[in-house]
C-alpha cells in the first residue's frame, strides 16, 4: 500500500518537491535547516523513494513535525480561549443591562429596590424573574460578583441621575432659548420636571 506523505508537497513551476514542515519551521526561524528539501527543492527523482525515506527519518525533519504540530496546537488553543473570552463579554453585557434597566424602572416607578435582606428585596426578586427569559443574567446571578452590590446599585443610580439631569438642563435651555422665550419660561420650567431630582 502507498504511504501517503502529506509534508511532500511538489511545485510544478520548478518540478521540484519540498517538506511543508521543515520549510515552515525554518521560515519560522524554529530551525535553520538548510537541505534541499527547503532551499531550492528536491528534483533528483531518479533516486526519489531513497531521498524521500532518508529525509522522513532525519532528526531535522522530526524536529520540525514536533515543532509545527505544537505550534498548531496552541494556535487551536489561543483561538478557544480567544472565543470564550469575546462570548463571557457579551454575556456579560446582556447581563449587565438587564441589571441596570431593572434598576432603573424600580427607580422610576418609586418601588423599594432592597428588602430586609438582599434576597427579599424587588431588585433580587425582578432580577431572578427576568433571568428565566435570559440564560446570561441566570448564569451570570450565580457568579459570586453579580454586580448587584449597594454601592453598584448606587453608582448605576447616580450615574442616571447625572445622565436625566444633564439631559433635562440640555432640554429646558433649549427650550428657553428657543422662540417661545420669554412668552412661556415658566411653563417649560414646571413641566420639564427632572425623573431623579
Ligand atoms: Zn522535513
Amino acid at each position: 500500500m502507498m504511504a501517503v506523505r502529506k509534508w511532500l508537497h511538489y511545485d510544478t513551476e520548478t518540478q521540484s518537491a519540498f517538506c511543508y514542515h521543515c520549510c515552515k519551521a525554518r521560515h519560522m526561524a524554529w530551525t535553520k535547516e538548510a537541505s534541499t528539501w527547503v532551499i531550492g527543492g528536491f528534483n533528483q527523482w531518479n533516486r526519489g523513494l531513497e531521498a524521500i525515506g532518508n529525509h522522513e527519518k532525519s532528526a531535522s525533519h522530526y524536529n520540525a513535525v514536533a515543532a509545527v504540530a505544537v505550534h498548531e496546537n496552541q494556535s487551536t488553543s489561543d483561538q478557544q480561549l480567544c472565543q470564550r473570552l469575546v462570548k463571557d463579554q457579551a454575556d456579560a453585557r446582556i447581563a449587565m443591562r438587564a441589571i441596570v434597566t431593572t434598576l432603573l424602572s424600580l427607580a422610576r416607578q418609586g418601588l423599594a429596590i432592597r428588602g430586609s435582606t438582599d434576597e427579599e428585596g424587588n431588585l433580587a426578586e425582578f432580577l431572578h424573574r427576568r433571568a428565566e427569559d435570559i440564560p446570561a443574567l441566570k448564569v451570570w446571578l450565580t457568579r459570586e460578583t453579580t454586580r448587584t452590590s449597594h454601592d453598584v446599585q448606587n453608582e448605576i443610580l447616580e450615574l442616571a441621575a447625572t445622565k436625566h439631569s444633564a439631559l433635562w438642563l440640555r432640554r429646558s435651555r433649549q427650550e428657553v432659548s428657543s422662540d417661545s422665550w420669554p412668552m412661556r419660561p415658566l411653563t417649560l420650567v414646571a413641566t420639564s420636571k427632572c425623573p431623579f431630582a
